[in-house]
């Protein structure tokens, strides 16, 4: 995937690119990233890249020339496989279901604002606005690395095993199942005895009524729209007596 981040601020990146699985996929290949720094691209003879705002109040805001000429030079506006996206605290909330469908993109653009914002008129000539949460940062550039991380760990050959990632949290509509792993027993908690039996089905079993307990108990709201099996149902049905039964 190519992704192109547009930033006044390149070097905060430096870490999150060049540490861990998003290094090792950029050394496969398998992600391109290019930092631009839209300052490169002001028109004036102080590289201005903000300015007051019209009608008045406090903070600057981006100018839309340097962006724009950013973008132009950089991007093809006519091709289908190049998604722009503007990070805002006004866009849609970014979630796994977009990380998915954003995992199968050719080219992402990731524009991060910053000040007070940018000028309304950027917003033409972006396909999508995404928000990473009800909050206001300083900057678009820590969205942008959520963004890429999210996403990036879903392209084919950047995570070894598909599965790793299929059964985390919110991949199928859930919250992941409790984990463990050596030593059996820990400060006197021990490790749940069926994932020590062996018994594949089983665990597959317990595995998903944990998934399920974990979705009713912290985020009844994503049972809401999730599609239940039959097998879900019953499950769903034994947590509630258990549940009941343990007060
Ligand atoms: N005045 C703007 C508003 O109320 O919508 C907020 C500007 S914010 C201080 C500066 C920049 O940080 C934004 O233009 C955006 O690029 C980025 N930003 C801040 N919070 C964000 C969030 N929750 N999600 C995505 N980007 C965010």
């Amino acid at each position: 995937m190519d992704i192109k981040v547009f930033t006044l601020f390149p070097e905060m990146f430096e870490s999150p690119l060049n540490s861990s699985i998003l290094f090792k996929a950029r050394q496969k290949g398998l992600l391109n990233i290019t930092l631009i720094n839209f300052r490169d691209y002001a028109q004036d003879k102080h590289n201005s890249v903000d300015d007051y705002p019209f009608g008045g109040g406090a903070g600057m805001v981006l100018k839309p020339e340097p962006i724009v000429l950013a973008l132009e030079d950089n991007l093809s506006f006519d091709d289908d496989e190049q998604e722009i996206i503007l990070l805002s605290p006004q866009g849609k909330v970014f979630n796994q279901e977009n990380a998915k469908l954003l995992a199968k993109k050719k080219k992402l653009a990731l524009i991060c604002g910053h000040y007070e914002g940018f000028d309304e008129r950027i917003r033409s000539f972006v396909t999508q606005e995404f928000s990473i949460g009800d909050y206001v940062l300083t900057g678009g550039e820590l969205p942008a690395m959520v963004m890429i991380d999210a996403i990036s760990r879903l392209i084919p050959g950047v995570i070894k095993e598909t599965q790793s990632f299929e059964e985390d949290s919110f991949y199928h509509g859930l919250i992941e199942y409790p984990q463990y792993t050596r030593p059996r027993v820990f400060r006197n908690m021990e490790v749940p005895e069926i994932l020590l039996s062996g018994n594949h089905q089983k665990i597959q079993r317990w595995r998903r009524k944990e998934s399920l307990r974990r979705t009713l108990k912290r985020r009844p709201d994503l049972l809401k729209s999730y599609k239940l099996t039959p097998e879900d149902e019953k499950l769903l049905k034994e947590i509630e007596t258990e549940e009941k039964n343990n007060g």
